[in-house]
């Protein structure tokens, strides 16, 4: 049998109810995955969506670092990262680092919600 792929769940806190609302929409889907986020934005989404969600620390704290070294370490398959970018964030070098590697390990990054509804309904997936 092959092994689920693992999905990461990420939003700043202006996108924290788009993700949710999104999580809610696509519950039977991401079921059939393993599903990991940083932890305000993991502990909103399963809270919502009673599906189990790794909890990484808090992005600020150093959560999207352990989510860009589990990529690194080929754990990670697909980021669904809703970042806000009318807000200035204090961990910004964080965010870019796991932009960055998610380009040199040509994951799939959807970075709002229409490119999230494109990738979670790929036939690739
Ligand atoms: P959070 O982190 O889910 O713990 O709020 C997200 C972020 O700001 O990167």
């Amino acid at each position: 049998m092959k092994a689920k792929k693992t999905i990461a769940l990420i939003a700043h806190d202006n996108k924290k109810a788009e993700i949710v609302n999104w999580a809610l929409k696509n519950k039977s889907a991401l079921a059939e995955f393993e599903l990991c986020g940083t932890g305000t934005t993991a502990k909103l989404i399963s809270e919502a969506t009673e599906l189990s969600v790794k909890r990484y620390l808090s992005g600020p704290l150093g959560g999207d670092q352990q989510i860009g070294a589990k990529i690194a370490e080929r754990k990670i398959g697909i980021v669904i990262f809703f970042w806000d970018p009318l807000a200035a964030q204090p961990h910004d070098p964080d965010v870019k680092a796991l932009l960055r590697i998610a380009v040199v390990y040509d994951i799939p990054i959807a970075t709002n919600r229409a490119t999230a509804d494109y990738v979670i309904h790929s036939s690739l997936m």
